[in-house]
């Protein structure tokens, strides 16, 4: 979608609907040829509003393709042992082939433990630490790649953004969305910059990127003139601000001035309807991969994976 004063609108909605589509067609394939139907478990610890919302709308994205979910309620009083034994219980189950759980666990909770019980075949949130090394490391791949930086990198590639040889500057290292999207990004030849809350000067390293991904959670921190002429913005921010015009009270803005970055940018999301989407989309990828028979490419990957391991020994 083109904008009348400058940049390229990514539209997320249309993108992950359309991803969504390929998903749903892919999922009917897999149960005609080899009755096999893609599961995912989703588990919710406690009752937190905002996670809530959050697996819902997994869960039933889930239901829209066809996949199956499994879904885990557990309250927020379950201690550590009783959430690793149902997801050990989740690992041993065949007809599940994704886990997430949901975060933030209760305090009383040790996520890092909670995650590294997770089966690597089953991390469709791509957050277990092997995956992420892997990441890291040439010549290896991980299984899945964590959602949100993989829409980010969809979106590029969809909108026909070159990546390879290009500056792009992640504003942001956390390990969900920061580190891992500048990690895939330089596994894509691009050449990186990662900017966060102790760079110093942080608008002249952001105007230099020919990509900019901004993942601070600040509100509309990037400004206009810190964009590059004919840069692609990705804006995974996703700030509440008050506005009493709303019947909310609030209204969700990015991490990018866009009103004034789209005057400049070569291609920028919109702050909704950008990255959000992408997220869910790239779940329900993750699953469907996670599923898919032997004969197909992720399987090969897993048995790399386990040979790596097993020379490692
Ligand atoms: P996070 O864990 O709070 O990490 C924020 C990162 O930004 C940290 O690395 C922090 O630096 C850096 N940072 C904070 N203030 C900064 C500043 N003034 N200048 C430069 N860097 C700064 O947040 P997150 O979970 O990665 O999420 C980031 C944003 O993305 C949030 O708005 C979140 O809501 C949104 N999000 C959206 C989706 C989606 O699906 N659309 C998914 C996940 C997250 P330090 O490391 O130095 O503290």
């Amino acid at each position: 979608m083109a904008d009348s004063e400058g940049a390229q609108i990514i539209d997320g909605k249309a993108i992950a609907k359309s991803i969504r589509g390929t998903i749903s067609q892919e999922v009917t394939t897999l149960k005609e040829r080899y009755g096999k139907v893609p599961g995912l478990a989703v588990v919710i610890v406690g009752e937190r509003k905002d996670s809530q919302t959050y697996v819902r709308m997994k869960r039933t994205a889930c239901l829209e393709v066809g996949i199956k979910s499994f879904d885990v309620d557990l309250p927020s009083t379950a201690t550590e042992e009783q959430i690793l034994d149902q997801v050990l219980e989740l690992n041993a189950n065949d007809e599940i082939h994704g886990i997430l759980v949901q975060l933030p666990l209760p305090k009383h909770v040790d996520e890092k433990k909670i995650l590294m019980a997770i089966s690597i075949e089953k991390d469709v949130d791509g957050f277990h630490p092997l995956n992420i090394g892997n990441l890291t490391m040439k010549g290896r791949d991980p299984l899945f790649c964590p959602c949100t930086p993989k829409g980010c990198i969809e979106l590029l590639e969809r909108s026909g953004v070159t990546i390879a040889g290009k500056r792009a500057v992640v504003v942001g290292r956390s390990n969900i969305v920061g580190m891992p999207v500048a990690l895939m990004l330089n596994n894509l030849d691009a050449t990186v910059t990662i900017v966060h809350s102790r760079t110093k000067e942080p608008e002249s390293i952001i105007k230099e990127a020919d990509i900019l991904i901004a993942a601070a959670g600040q509100p509309l921190m990037v400004k206009g003139d810190w964009i590059k002429s004919g840069a692609a913005v990705i804006d995974v921010g996703t700030n509440a601000v008050d506005d009493p015009t709303k019947k909310s009270g609030y209204r969700l803005v990015g991490d990018v001035d866009y009103k004034e970055a789209k005057k400049v940018a070569g291609y920028i999301t919109p702050v909704p309807g950008g990255v959000g989407p992408m997220t869910i989309a790239m779940l329900l990828q993750n699953t469907l991969d996670s599923a898919k028979p032997l004969d197909s490419g992720i399987r090969e990957k897993i048995f790399q994976v386990a040979d790596k391991a097993e020379a490692g020994r």
